[in-house]
């Protein structure tokens, strides 16, 4: 879209021009998108708060409304750190509603007996709701247990109950206790599921559930929190990882990490970024997820910030995230 000269030198009302800049871009192209972004003024050094203001219009123009692309085949990842509050759910469901606003179809799988994920994604999970429970123990199909999401086309949820915290003791005794959510998963492969993505939120420990996740999936995705013990227990999961690979399924390795909860203003979270970044350089997103208020607010209204707060930097951070996520995964 072409921008006339005399907007490009007004001097800048960042904030009602951010928010018509990105109005129009919903309804550009990849191209006019490129040009309403370069058109962006950028004020000088002496504005600091301007100048963020202005990257951070510049990146919105560039995302949003874009379409991405389909997986080369179905991609499963498992979202998974055995550490509690680090953003695992959190991370699933907004990249999971990323995706889906950005014309992809994607499952989430919640695999949390708490149900955080099917909270966040307004889906209704009482006890007698058909679950992920009745999918693992009781071998009823997936896709009977999906539900849509109705906040965001094209995102699904298999919800978790409050049964699914005695799955974890009763799978033991089951055959093929391990493997019995990557059977539910080939079985709606089998009859033609269409979802391009799923996601499964794990709980935060290494228990059969997490396991049952990573059997059936052949990408683990683990969120960091940028905080001093970020990289502790990592090595546990690592070694989880190596053992489940060495005996159960030899597809399974870490595709994607990504730092979430990210402060800007302290040096520790930069250090644990770097830290991270220089230990796994190919798998860590370039995109991190800053601590926003924002997202922490969007579960409690039964959304995810991609609704919620569609401009807030958090959502932006997921979109860009997702957008990485699937352009990986578009390369054959
Ligand atoms: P996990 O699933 O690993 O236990 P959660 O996704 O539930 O972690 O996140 C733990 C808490 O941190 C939640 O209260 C969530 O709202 C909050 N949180 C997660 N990401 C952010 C963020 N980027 N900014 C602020 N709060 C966040
Ligand atoms: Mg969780």
């Amino acid at each position: 879209m072409p921008v006339a000269a005399s907007d490009r030198e007004r001097a800048p009302d960042l904030t009602t021009d951010a928010a018509t800049e990105v109005e129009r871009a919903e309804h550009a192209s990849g191209l006019d998108r490129v040009a309403l972004a370069a058109s962006i003024p950028t004020p000088g050094d002496d504005t600091p708060l301007g100048r963020d203001l202005a990257e951070s219009t510049r990146r919105r123009i560039q995302l949003t409304g874009r379409v991405f692309p389909k997986p080369v085949v179905p991609r499963v990842l498992t979202v998974a750190n055995q550490k509690g509050g680090v953003g695992k759910t959190t991370t699933t469901v907004n990249i999971a509603a990323a995706m889906a606003q950005s014309g992809l179809q994607v499952l989430v799988v919640d695999l949390d007996p708490q149900g955080n994920a099917s909270t966040a994604l307004g889906i209704d999970h009482h006890a007698d709701v058909p679950s992920v429970y009745d999918v693992l123990v009781e071998g009823r199909s997936l896709l009977e247990v999906v539900q849509p999401c109705v906040s965001v086309d094209g995102l699904f949820c298999a919800p978790a109950t409050i049964d699914l915290a005695g799955a974890e003791i009763e799978l033991v005794s089951l055959v093929a206790r391990e493997s019995r959510l990557n059977r539910a998963l080939q079985a709606a492969a089998a009859a033609g599921h269409s979802f391009d993505y799923i996601l499964i939120d794990c709980p935060p420990s290494l228990g059969l559930l997490t396991v049952n996740a990573m059997v059936a999936s052949s990408e683990i995705f683990i969120p960091i929190q940028c905080e001093y013990y970020a990289l502790e227990g990592l090595s546990q999961l690592l070694k989880n990882i190596e053992l489940i690979k060495a005996h159960l399924n030899p597809l399974l390795h870490v595709s994607t990490i990504l730092l979430t909860m990210y402060d800007a203003r302290t040096r520790l979270s930069a250090q644990v970024a770097q830290e991270v970044r220089e230990h796994f350089p190919t798998e860590v997103l370039s995109a991190s997820v800053p601590r926003s208020v924002r997202v922490s607010e969007a579960p409690s209204f039964g959304e995810t910030v991609m609704t919620y707060d569609p401009s807030s930097s958090g959502a932006l951070a997921y979109l860009e995230a997702a957008g990485e996520i699937a352009d990986r995964g578009a390369r054959p």
